[in-house]
């Protein structure tokens, strides 16, 4: 293997997943590809990232070589300055922003950027009675494979003050959602998570340090 040549090419194969090369280029990164396996590893791991960016006409963007593209994400512009050695200022950046991703780390920006939506999480609100005066809440919970997640807002929870959360199942079991702090007036958000499924269970109730229960929410 010419590490020279593997390194060349693996730098074109950002450009090469958009279809931005020559033809010369093109033949070159195809004949290198045949022999080289991380070449192809890194190829498979870009091209869906890579997809949404093929959709953009380069020729209708004017793209400057030093101007980065508004649409562009302030992190992947940052990753792609930072990184000259690997990307020449004269590639397009279209096709930078695509060999980012082989910069590994400072590609995670541009992976969130660039992957298609994010599955919808099924979020389902509940309905919660407060029992503690001064507490507001809200909650959704989210059916998980592995049990039942319940996101939590609000307010009025004693500021600097443990609660823990339970998660009361049909069959009669109480399982530990896990805890939080009181942040007082100032409105949080927290994830619980519990091992009972979604339809197993009934009721969850937030309780202070003495096990009184200061909210408690119907699923
Ligand atoms: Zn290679």
């Amino acid at each position: 293997m010419n590490t020279e040549e593997h390194r060349r090419l693996r730098d074109l194969l950002g450009a090469y997943s958009l279809d931005q090369l020559s033809a010369d280029e093109r033949t070159g990164v195809r004949a290198h590809l045949d022999g080289c396996a991380e070449c192809r590893a890194e190829l498979a791991a870009i091209a869906p990232l890579a997809a949404p960016l093929r959709l953009i006409d380069p020729d209708r963007l004017e793209l400057s070589p030093e101007v980065p593209p508004v649409w562009l994400e302030d992190s992947i512009v940052a990753a792609i300055k930072s990184e000259p050695r690997r990307i020449r200022p004269t590639r397009r950046w279209l096709a930078a922003a695509a060999a980012v991703l082989l910069v590994g780390g400072a590609g995670t920006g541009l992976g969130y950027a660039l992957a298609p939506d994010p599955p919808k999480i099924p979020l389902e609100p509940v309905q919660v009675t407060a029992i503690a005066a001064g507490v507001q809440s809200t909650a959704d919970v989210v059916p998980h494979t592995w049990g039942m997640e319940i996101k939590l807002t609000g307010s009025g929870y004693e500021d600097g003050k443990r609660y823990h959360v339970v998660v009361l199942g049909a069959d009669g079991r109480v399982a530990p959602a896990g805890e939080f702090i009181g942040t007082g007036a100032k409105r949080m958000l927290c994830n619980l998570n519990s091992s009972v499924l979604r339809r197993d269970a009934r009721t969850f109730e937030v309780l202070d340090e003495t096990d009184r229960v200061v909210l408690r929410g119907q699923v």
